[in-house]
C-alpha cells in the first residue's frame, strides 16, 4: 500500500474514533468499497451524475481535530538486565521509583510520587512533576491543581479513581521549578514502562512539559492543542495544566473542549 493510502487509512480510522459519522466503514465480514479508491472504481453514481455532497468519503465535523505528531520511542530489550524492563506491574514500577537515585531530584524529596489509578484505566492523565502536597503525601495531584483536575474529569463523567494520574518526573523539583532536561531523560523510562503496562486508550498530556516530552517536540502547547497526536500508537490529546488554569481562568473553556475530545476518543 502506498504511503499516501496508509495515511488516508490512518486518518479515516481517527475520524471513526472521533465519531465522525461521515466516515464510510466497511460492514464487518464484507469488503467495502475502498474509501480511498478513485471514485470511478467505486460503485455509485455514474460519471454524469454529480455525487451528492454526503457521498464524499470524509466530511469531518468542524470540531474533529486533525492528526498531529507521532512518537515511537523504541521499546527496551526485554532480556536486558535493566530491572525496569523485568517488572510487569504498576506496583513493581512504583517500588523501583521509591529506591531511585538516577537524578538529583532524589536529594530533597520526602516521597516519590509514581502515580496512582487502576490497572485497567483507559485514560492516563500526565502532569509535570509533584508539588509540595504531592511530595508530602506521595500521591499525584492532591493539591489545588488536583482538585481542579478532579472537577475536569467529573465534567466528562469520570471519577478520579477510574483514571491513572501521574507525572513526567516522579520526585518534586525544588521550589516547583520546571524539571530539567537531564532529570526528564533520567525519569521518563518509568513513565514509558507504566504506559506499556497500562496500554491506555487515550493519554491526556497536561502542560508543556508533559506534551513536549511525550511527543518529543519543542512545539508550544498552543501549536500542539486540538490535534490527535500519537505515542506508540496511543492517541494523545494536549491541554493546559490545571495549575495554569488556576492562574488564568480564560483557559478553562479551551481545556474543557480538549477534554471532550479525549472523551470522544475514549468512547470510540
Ligand atoms: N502539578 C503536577 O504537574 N503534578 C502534580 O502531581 C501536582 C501538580
Ligand atoms: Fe529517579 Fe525520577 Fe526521582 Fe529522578 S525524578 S530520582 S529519575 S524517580
Amino acid at each position: 500500500m502506498s504511503d499516501g493510502r496508509a495515511l488516508a487509512r490512518a486518518y479515516l480510522e481517527q475520524q471513526r474514533l472521533l465519531g465522525t459519522d461521515a466516515v464510510p466503514l466497511p460492514p464487518s465480514g464484507e469488503t467495502a468499497a475502498d474509501p480511498v479508491a478513485t471514485p470511478a472504481l467505486r460503485p455509485g453514481p455514474g460519471p454524469t451524475e454529480p455525487a451528492p455532497a454526503s457521498r464524499s468519503p470524509v466530511q469531518p465535523k468542524p470540531d474533529s481535530p486533525p492528526a498531529g505528531l507521532s512518537y515511537d520511542p523504541p521499546a527496551r530489550d526485554l532480556f536486558a538486565a535493566d530491572p525496569l524492563q523485568q517488572v510487569t506491574t504498576l506496583g513493581a514500577v512504583a517500588d523501583l521509583v521509591a529506591a531511585c537515585t538516577r537524578c538529583r531530584l532524589c536529594e530533597a524529596r520526602n516521597h516519590t510520587v509514581p502515580g496512582e489509578g487502576p490497572d485497567g484505566a483507559r485514560l492516563v492523565c500526565i502532569g509535570e512533576g509533584p508539588g509540595r502536597t504531592e511530595d508530602e503525601t506521595g500521591r499525584p495531584f492532591v493539591g489545588q491543581a488536583g482538585e481542579l483536575l478532579t472537577k475536569i474529569l467529573a465534567a466528562i463523567g469520570l471519577a478520579r479513581e477510574q483514571v491513572y494520574i501521574c507525572n513526567i518526573v516522579k520526585c518534586r523539583p525544588p521550589q516547583n521549578r520546571t524539571p530539567q532536561y537531564d532529570e526528564i531523560a533520567a525519569c521518563v523510562p518509568y513513565l514509558y514502562r507504566q504506559l506499556e503496562i497500562l496500554q491506555p486508550k487515550v493519554i491526556l498530556a497536561m502542560g508543556n512539559t508533559a506534551a513536549q516530552t511525550l511527543l518529543n517536540t519543542k512545539q508550544s502547547l498552543g501549536a500542539l492543542r486540538v490535534k490527535v497526536h500519537r505515542f506508540r500508537g496511543i492517541p494523545v490529546i494536549v491541554t493546559y495544566h490545571p495549575a495554569a488554569l488556576l492562574r488564568n481562568p480564560n483557559w478553562k473553556k479551551p481545556t474543557w473542549d480538549d477534554v471532550r475530545i479525549a472523551h470522544r476518543l475514549l468512547d470510540g
